[in-house]
């Protein structure tokens, strides 16, 4: 029977950003408690499993079992057909995410976390800050009591709402999507395929994320503004009818994705709030998973300095702006600008990155240099920029 806690740091929800942020905080001297509403971590996987090799390894090392497929570039493949492919040695992994969310929760527990399953997190108790988190365990209702409490609660985010944090999110900056996880299929393992163009998916696009060269995850996302009424799914069907005909459906997973948004704050007195949870997401490529892992950690640490009285809770901002902002602002602008192309759009840009990279090679991917340098080399799409944004 599990009865009320107390300890230095409370973590709500066992995703990357809750997981690195209870071991981060816990490896660095606080004791923390992590709950996770799920019987199960890691289950369900709502989520394509790519990630950056440097988005990856510069939070957490790698283990092999956490890897189901390495990368090695990626085509993009335009609205009339035509193609770029583009090779970057180890630019990437597709994740076991289910293995990959257990490891990271296993690496928390053997500093010392205190993790409780089916434990969704139901109401906070607040003075002037939160004092608990009130704890539904199979009717019953629990204390959780710490000084710092992070939310890590995902795309939902009830904690940071609860804790009056303005959380809404326009239709304009979610994603609707959904995904395949499918086999049966012939597909060459060391690329990720993206596919652009309002037909296949308005204000979004399809990929196929291949886990070996005969399964995938297969999915669209869409801009739910721009889709005329259609959900996500219907544009997945159409997609797996004329790419993969003969593939064989293994699961099936449907989410949203929110946009950056830089006005969301990440602390308020003595809440954190990390991962998707912040909107910490790319806004053009939806990837959330190394800026979770990332969010997480220094989150993690900045509580641990603060339970230490050595640090106050703004340097955790302070600390993953400086590292992400420039990059995040970036991937808005662009988002912000795809999302209103047409077809011809997407096609002048494919031939732009066609001849950007006329080695088909890179060894380091800089987003915002690589906008920039594409931008001065073809000042067209700066005046296509500028008209779409006016649109
Ligand atoms: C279809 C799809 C495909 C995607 N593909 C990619 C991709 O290829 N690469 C990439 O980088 N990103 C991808 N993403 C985004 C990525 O999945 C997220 O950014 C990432 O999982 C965020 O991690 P997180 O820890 O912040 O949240 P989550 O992984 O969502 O974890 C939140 C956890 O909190 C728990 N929780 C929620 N509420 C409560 C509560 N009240 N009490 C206790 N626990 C609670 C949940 O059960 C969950 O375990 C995709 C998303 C979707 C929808």
């Amino acid at each position: 029977m599990l009865s009320d806690r107390t300890c230095d740091v409370v973590v709500i929800g066992a995703g990357p950003a809750g997981c690195m942020a209870a071991h981060a905080a816990a490896a660095n001297g606080a004791s923390v408690v992590l709950l996770e509403k799920h019987a199960a971590i890691g289950l369900p996987v709502c989520c394509a499993e790519g990630i950056t090799t440097f988005g990856l390894e510069r939070v957490v090392e790698p283990k092999s079992e956490w890897i189901a497929n390495v990368i090695e570039g990626a085509t993009i493949v335009g609205p009339d057909s035509r193609s770029v492919t583009v090779y970057h040695p180890k630019a990437g992994y597709i994740l076991d995410r289910e293995i990959f969310d257990n490891g990271l929760a296993e690496m928390a527990a053997d500093v010392g976390v205190d993790i409780i399953k089916s434990a969704p997190v139901v109401g906070l108790e607040k003075r002037e800050t939160i004092q608990a988190v009130i704890v539904d365990i199979n009717g019953a209702r629990i204390r959780v009591e710490g000084r710092i409490f992070i939310a890590a609660d995902g795309v939902e985010s009830r904690v940071a709402h609860m804790a009056g944090i303005d959380t809404t999110v326009s239709l304009q900056n979610i994603d609707s999507a959904c995904q395949y996880l499918v086999d049966n299929i012939k597909i060459d393992r060391e690329l990720i395929t993206i596919f652009i163009g309002n037909e296949i998916a308005p204000g979004g696009y399809a990929w196929v994320f291949p886990k070996s060269a005969e399964r995938a995850n297969v999915g669209v996302s869409i801009c739910p503004a721009r889709s005329g009424g259609q959900n996500a799914r219907g544009y997945l069907d159409k997609f797996m009818a004329r790419q993969f005909p003969e593939s064989r459906i293994l699961k099936t997973m449907v989410g949203g994705v929110p946009k950056f948004n830089r006005s969301m704050p990440l602390t308020v007195g003595n809440l954190m709030v990390v991962g998707d949870a912040a909107r910490l997401v790319d806004s053009l490529t939806g990837a959330g998973i190394s800026n979770a892992l990332l969010s997480g950690k220094i989150a993690g640490e900045v509580a641990a300095g603060y339970i230490r009285g050595e640090a106050d809770l703004p340097e955790y901002p302070r600390r993953f702006m400086q590292l992400k902002s420039r990059e995040l602002n970036a991937y808005s602008m662009c988002g912000s600008i795809f999302v209103r192309a047409d077809d011809g759009d997407f096609c002048r840009i494919l031939e732009a990155l066609d001849s950007f990279f006329p080695e088909r090679k890179v060894r380091e991917v800089n987003v915002p240099d690589i906008i920039l340098r594409l931008v001065f080399r073809n000042p067209d799409l700066l005046k296509m920029a500028r008209h779409l944004i006016a649109r």
